[in-house]
């Protein structure tokens, strides 16, 4: 690991002041916890002139309920969201997500911002300086060409965080606020399968809150993963479900997983509804995350081993919804 490089760091205290802070310097990055970005940083993976601390920002570390919507600023630490009293007792599945990411002492620093807006990752990325100039660079970062897909037309690196399906499948929606305004979307629309530039962020723009709707009467959804080191890893395989019985059939079932693409992913589900779930149909949902997964050889652990471990998981993951009271 290098030094870190030398840059100004401010603390806004307000998203306007955060933003023309950001407008003045082109190489300026935003940061929360810093767990995702100084890491990078300390691996010679970019030199920015300023950072821009958002955690003394007006409200921005703050879970606020607006008429039957809860919004999550994304300021407010992981720890803090895993404990709220009201993500436990309504979404417990993203407090369960919550915990799954990284160690305890990540947690009390980690943002859900960081979180969301983090880097993707690649056994060709996230080595150091000397490392990745032995190997001649690769396009995501100060080379020409891909390492893993050699035919070279973008960067596969993946997306390995642990939040964002847990919120695509609760039907989450994301706030930005930048030099034009503010704007609301949902939280797939924060993302795009592109390893090296895999945020819509417009330059300048913030990732201000997230916003839950309410939680449908009778709706179970859940959060598993697969690490190397349980106590302390990102995903290989991470699948979120949202599951709603409609007596002895599902109702409704969304799936999202991470850990394979460039981005968090929603699994096309539809053909599940109105059937019960059981040996027949289980393999339907391993047919779609094998049709729609694109696992590649981004991680130290191979990727078929990857890919089947999503299947394994997901079905275990819906199997544990199916049965709960
Ligand atoms: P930061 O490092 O502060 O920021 C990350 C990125 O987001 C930066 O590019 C920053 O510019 C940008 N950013 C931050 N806030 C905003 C915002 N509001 N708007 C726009 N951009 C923003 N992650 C997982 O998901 N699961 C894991 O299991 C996991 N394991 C880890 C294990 C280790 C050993 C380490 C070092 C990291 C791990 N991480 C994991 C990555 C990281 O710790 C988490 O993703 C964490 O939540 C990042 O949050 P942060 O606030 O520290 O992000
Ligand atoms: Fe580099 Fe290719 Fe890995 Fe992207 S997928 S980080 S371009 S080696």
């Amino acid at each position: 690991m290098n030094l870190l490089p030398a840059f100004q760091c401010h603390r806004p205290a307000t998203l306007e002041e955060a933003v023309r802070l950001k407008a003045a310097s082109a190489s300026a990055r935003f940061v929360g916890g810093g767990t995702d970005l100084l890491v990078n940083l300390r691996r010679g993976l970019g030199d920015p002139a300023a950072l821009i601390d958002l955690t003394a920002v007006a409200d921005l570390a703050t879970i606020r309920r607006d008429g039957d919507e809860l919004w999550l600023g994304a300021a407010v630490t992981l720890a803090g969201l895993a404990r709220h009293p009201e993500v436990l007792a309504a979404y417990p599945a993203l407090a369960e997500a919550a915990l799954a990411v990284a160690g305890p002492t990540h947690r009390e620093a980690a943002t859900l911002g960081g979180n969301l807006c983090q880097d993707t990752r690649c056994i060709f990325y996230n080595q150091s300086e000397w490392w990745r100039q032995a190997n001649g660079y690769c396009r995501k970062y100060e080379g020409d060409k891909c390492h893993v897909v050699l035919k070279n037309d973008r960067c596969y690196a993946t997306y390995h965080g642990d939040i964002a399906p847990v919120l695509m499948v609760l039907c989450a929606d994301c706030v930005v606020f930048g030099p034009d305004g503010v704007r609301r979307l949902n939280i797939a629309g924060l993302y795009r399968e592109i390893g090296s530039d895999h945020l819509t962020l417009a330059p300048g723009e913030v990732l201000a809150a997230v916003v839950l709707p309410p939680a449908p009467k009778g709706r179970r959804a859940g959060y598993a993963k697969v690490r190397i080191r349980d106590a302390i890893d990102f995903p290989l395989a991470g699948v979120a479900a949202a599951l709603t019985r409609d007596g002895d059939v599902i109702g409704e079932l969304k799936v999202a997983i991470t850990g394979s693409n460039s981005a968090p992913l929603a699994i096309a589900t539809d053909v599940l509804s109105g059937r019960a779930w059981n040996d027949e149909t289980a393999p339907i949902l391993a047919q779609s995350l094998r049709k729609q997964a694109s696992v590649l050889r981004t991680t130290v652990v191979g990727a078929s081993y990857r890919r089947r471990v999503m299947q394994a998981v997901a079905r275990r993951l819906v199997d544990t919804l199916w049965q709960q009271d």
